[in-house]
């Protein structure tokens, strides 16, 4: 029987935030992987848990998960924990849940904080339908990608940023997307946490001015639905007839339902449409 890998929330500033089952199941286990194993001594330290640990990072995580799958086929029970929050959510839990799984291996999530959900919570924003970005990316063109999608994107959206990158990301999704709502929620569930309503124009030139210190989650607008349809329905006026048509038809409509709605978008007559195409 092979063991289970328990992925263990843990808290992403205030140590209170430490679930019972997760207190349980960090002093159950035969052996805890963390992400960095100095800073979470601390941890473990402070709830007197002295479960041996070894240390599974972006950097190892690749062979590392294959040796800690081969502990878990021997019968062992495995909790995985990152440096904050929860494992698998933009850290390296992810690879280690997708070999265990390969291998037959059950994993089980203890709930517990994660900071995306925590900024969404207090954002103000629209939370019933939110898509998560993490990082944007740092290589260019996928960065120019992304940021491209994100214009049409009318979910509420949520992003991770380090300080020193802060100010430059804003600036590009100023840039990229223009003005939109941006709640800036800072140093979350610690003493000094800060959950800012402001714009993306606004926070940008704050942070040209201001150095960020430190932990970000920003939560920002999406689209108004309403703005990128009226945009959309306008879209045939940069095109031809022929390319006009070809845009209904790409979206499934008939050819003659496509003439009839290219007619009333110019204002004039199907036969006018038809002999324009001729
Ligand atoms: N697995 C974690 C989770 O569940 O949220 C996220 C790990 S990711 C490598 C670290 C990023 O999460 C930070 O750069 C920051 O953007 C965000 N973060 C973590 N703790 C935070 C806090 N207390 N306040 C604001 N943002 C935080």
């Amino acid at each position: 029987m092979s063991g289970t890998l328990y992925l263990c929330a843990t808290p992403i500033g205030n140590l209170n935030d430490i679930t019972l089952r997760t207190l349980e199941t960090l002093k159950a286990v035969d052996l805890i992987a963390a992400e960095d194993t100095r800073h979470s001594r601390i941890l473990l330290d402070h709830f007197g848990i002295t479960t041996p640990m070894t240390s599974y990072h972006e950097h190892n995580k690749y062979e590392k998960a294959g040796i800690l799958v081969e502990k878990l086929l021997t019968g062992m029970n495995l909790a995985l924990i990152t440096d904050a929050g929860t494992p698998a959510i933009s850290d390296p839990g992810e690879e280690l849940v997708r070999q265990c799984l390969a291998a037959g291996i059950s994993v089980t999530s203890l709930p517990g904080p994660c900071a995306c959900i925590t900024a969404l919570t207090i954002s103000g924003l629209p939370a019933r339908r939110f898509c998560f970005e993490a990082f944007l990316p740092s290589e260019k063109k996928e960065r120019r990608q992304v940021l491209e999608e994100l214009k049409e994107e009318t979910r509420t959206t949520i992003l991770y940023e380090a300080p020193h990158r802060l100010g430059k990301t804003l600036a590009e999704l100023c840039e990229a997307l223009g003005e939109r709502r941006l709640t800036i929620c800072r140093e979350l569930t610690k003493k000094y946490e800060e959950g800012w309503q402001t714009t993306l124009s606004e926070a940008a030139s704050f942070y040209q001015e201001n150095e960020a210190r430190g932990e970000f989650v920003l939560v920002l607008e999406g689209r108004s639905a309403q703005a990128l349809a009226e945009e959309k329905a306008r879209e045939w006026e940069q095109m031809s007839l022929p390319e006009h048509l070809e845009f209904y038809l790409n979206q499934g409509m008939e050819k003659k339902e496509a003439m009839k709605q290219m007619a009333k978008d110019r204002g004039c007559t199907k036969r006018e449409i038809y002999q324009g195409l001729l």
